[in-house]
């Protein structure tokens, strides 16, 4: 099968009788099967996925959104009767009573759901290596991490295992990897999908967003799960049907110049960098250089809060009312105690404890509130950018993708990969990576456009002007 770039041209090709969704489905399946090394799926809906295929084939009359779109999920989004288990022992065989609102949505507009994704383990590290399930690897090079959270959700579409996948974003989880993976990641404004059923890390940051081959794919996707949820009160209070914007602008785009002086920032990356602010020049955009102070604060002001929500967010994950329970437990404090250090990997421990201390009476203010002061000043340092700027332009990370196991033993190494990214999540921005360049072995090098709070339409706006040749 040709691989797609885009959901209407396959729409085109099943409408002319070239394709139907079943073979659609089953070529899909072929190379879920030849790439089963890549680890990227936990579970595969193939009979399901065909059944619903055969079924929306005979399907007369006006046909859905997404008809044609075969899709998967991360493993830490529920749908109903199937298992989520955020690739955690804790939650194995766990089965979702009910569907989260962003599925509810793909379905009701013709989506195929082919399967779930690998993930580190409860949304928490970028390389996929904390999943209890194993790392995704990187298709363009099998000894490269996939980046993480969502690492099977960025191979998946990477290597044509489904055409788009969704994602969660905390800190850069779905751009991240889809810039390891030369795929398009976008995490919406906070509030602009429903987080009803999207197990919790931080709810003050998590997103559930889109990976596709394309932006006019993405854009798709986030029109039909975007929109306020009687389950979620922080969703944003209106749906926008189309994110198209009517005009072509010519738009102001910042930059931090600390980025480019940061000793961290790969030589190639800074390269491809320069290389995009001259495009957009010759473009016609204005690209205005901006001091930024705080870079140094955003990593620990993420991990510092981020711990804190995930502490008490995963404090239900008891033995009692979820999922694993230690089979050796005797009584009750027992039951919490080997339930956890059993059912929990080493980074969600770490996490868990992190949060605890900087929420701990003696330490709160010290830690916890003096965090959320940092994100206070964060948030109005940014948007003393948009005063004179539409966007803010960046790496998506540092570095290309690493080797698989080059991080694994120093936390603050890894976390110091998600300095560009954490930032539209401490204030909430939507932001895309877009695969717009590659290093010298060929692998992806991903750019970040960040823009203002609900202006996804530009955000699509300028992604598609940069991803035409
Ligand atoms: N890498 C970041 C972390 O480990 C981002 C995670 C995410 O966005 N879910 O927290």
């Amino acid at each position: 099968m040709k691989n797609y770039n885009k959901l209407v041209d396959i729409q085109v090709d099943l409408a002319d009788g070239k394709l139907s969704c079943v073979s659609l489905v089953q070529s899909y399946l072929a190379n879920i099967q030849q790439n089963q090394d890549l680890n990227a799926f936990l579970e595969v809906f193939a009979d399901e996925a065909l059944a619903r295929a055969a079924e929306l084939d005979r399907k007369s009359g006006a046909k859905g959104k997404l008809y044609g779109l075969v899709i998967a999920i991360k493993d830490n989004i529920c749908y109903q009767g199937h298992k989520v288990s955020a690739s955690s022992k804790m939650l194995e065989n766990f089965e979702s009573l009910y569907s989260s609102t962003a599925v509810e949505r793909l379905l009701a507009e013709d989506a195929i759901i082919i399967g779930r994704l690998n993930c580190d383990e409860f949304a928490m590290g970028g390389s996929n290596e904390n999943s209890a399930y194993g790392p995704v690897l990187n298709q363009r090079d099998k000894t490269r991490v996939s980046g993480g959270s969502s690492g099977g959700s960025a191979v998946a579409v990477q290597a044509n295992l489904c055409q788009a996948s969704l994602g969660s974003d905390t800190g850069g989880s779905i751009r991240q990897p889809a810039s390891f993976c030369g795929v398009v990641g976008m995490k919406p404004t906070y509030g602009r999908v429903s987080r009803h059923g999207l197990i919790a890390f931080g709810s003050s940051f998590d997103q559930i967003g889109p990976f596709a081959k394309s932006v006019e794919d993405a854009q798709l996707i986030l029109e039909v799960i975007n929109g306020q949820d009687e389950y979620d009160a922080t969703a944003i209070q209106n749906r926008v049907a189309s994110f198209e914007s009517k005009e072509q602008r010519k738009y102001c785009i910042a930059y931090f110049q600390d980025i480019i002086d940061s000793p961290g920032l790969n030589a190639e990356v800074r390269d491809a960098f320069l290389h995009l602010i001259e495009r957009l020049r010759a473009l016609g955009h204005q690209v205005v250089p901006k001091t930024f102070p705080y870079l140094d604060y955003v990593v620990p002001a993420y991990y510092v809060l981020t711990t804190a929500e995930a502490s008490s967010n995963l404090s239900r994950y008891d033995g009692v009312h979820y999922g694993y329970r230690s089979p050796s437990a005797k009584n009750m404090d027992q039951v919490y105690k080997q339930s956890r250090t059993e059912g929990f990997g080493t980074e969600v421990k770490n996490r868990i404890m992190l949060g605890t201390f900087v929420l701990s009476a003696g330490y709160y203010d010290a830690y916890y509130s003096k965090a959320q002061k940092v994100r206070r000043i964060l948030s109005e340092a940014v948007n003393e950018v948009y005063d004179s700027c539409d966007f803010i332009l960046s790496p998506t990370t540092p570095s290309t993708a690493f080797k698989l196991g080059s991080k694994t033993s120093d936390p603050i190494e890894m976390y110091l990969e998600d300095i560009y990214t954490v930032l539209a999540n401490l204030v909430g921005n939507p932001a895309i990576s877009l695969p717009l360049y590659e290093s010298k072995e060929g692998l992806p090098v991903g750019m970040q456009l960040m823009t203002k709070n609900q202006h996804e339409a530009d955000l699509f706006a300028l992604s598609k002007e940069l991803m035409t040749e």
